[in-house]
């Protein structure tokens, strides 16, 4: 994959925040958090740190957002680190096709949801690393692993938006719930529900997401959280999954793992070369940001950047 030099990085990003700038289209933001509901769909930001934690900015990339389902990238790798791969027995590594709320596999397929990124699997794994903890001891050291790999410790949780998702969590609830009725849900459902908001209630920035996604990148400099071996397999199951049912659009137009939630964040990984955030809170038909989408296609294709080639 091309070396591209910080002056061409900064005219890139310049170039893509001015286009999207001026989109007529943004998408639609998420109606049914209902902290999310009000944000203003003019605002975009983006960002590329390289792996010695240096950082490219354009727009608002100093505006923090809520990560969302971006936490799930960080909870999986948390859980893998604990469990190993006894965690494959709660969750699979497979693409759903199907919305990132979706039940209908998890009747199909016996209580155990298809990847680690849909949200019943995210529930599972919120489930396994809540194991004999409480949920403020999981949450810290969510808090922890995100603060380290960012070099941040401002990066905290939005109370106010878990409180929001945690009034209208009833799809989420019932997802735990059918979990529970078929023996994969050790905890009681409040208490794994609950982690599970505070969780996708990080805020973030964009130069502060992109910085701690280098964890994943596997280059001289970069965090070293995770093994090289376990860094391939987050990396394989974002490109696969992180995008629910729009994951094989994002590989084809994109051709970068990411990952992206609902408040309109996506974070991708160049393997061995940088870690990207951007954000635009508008989201497509598959619930991804329609702009960040977009943006990431522009930068990949300006840089070279694909893992394919
Ligand atoms: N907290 C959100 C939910 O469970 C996350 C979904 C997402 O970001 O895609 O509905």
């Amino acid at each position: 994959m091309e070396a591209v030099s910080r002056a061409d990085l900064a005219q890139i990003l310049a170039e893509i925040e001015h286009r999207m700038r001026l989109a007529e289209d943004r998408g639609t933001v998420a109606g049914y958090i209902p902290q999310l509901a009000g944000i203003d769909p003019a605002q975009f930001g983006i960002s590329v740190a390289l792996p010695d934690g240096t950082a490219c900015s354009a727009g608002d990339a100093a505006t923090p957002f809520s990560i969302q389902s971006i936490s799930k990238v960080f909870t999986l790798a948390i859980a893998l680190g604990r469990l190993g791969d006894q965690l494959w027995s709660r969750v699979g590594r497979e693409p759903s096709g199907l919305a990132f709320n979706s039940i209908l596999q998890l009747e199909q397929e016996n209580g155990i949801p298809r990847n680690p990124f849909v949200n019943a699997g995210a529930i599972a794994v919120t489930d396994a690393i809540l194991a004999g903890h409480q949920p403020r001891e999981v949450l810290g050291e969510l808090l922890r692993f995100i603060r380290l790999a960012a070099g941040d410790d401002a990066i905290h949780i939005n109370r106010a938006v878990a409180a929001s998702e945690q009034a209208t969590a009833h799809r989420n609830i019932a997802l735990a719930e059918f979990m529970a009725a078929m023996g994969n849900l050790r905890n009681p459902t409040a208490l794994t529900i609950g982690t599970y908001v505070h969780q996708c209630a990080v805020e973030m920035t964009t130069d502060q997401l992109a910085r701690a996604g280098r964890f994943l990148v596997n280059a001289p400099g970069c965090p070293r959280l995770v093994s090289p071996a376990r860094i391939r397999r987050i990396n394989a199951l974002m490109m696969m999954c992180g995008h629910y049912d729009g994951s094989g659009e994002f590989a084809y137009r994109v051709g970068l793992p990411g990952k992206s939630g609902v408040g309109g964040g996506i974070l991708a990984v160049v393997p061995g070369r940088a870690s990207i955030a951007v954000w635009s809170p508008g989201l497509n038909a598959s619930g991804n940001s329609k702009l960040g989408t977009e943006a990431l296609e522009h930068l990949a294709r300006a840089t070279g950047w694909s893992v394919f080639g």
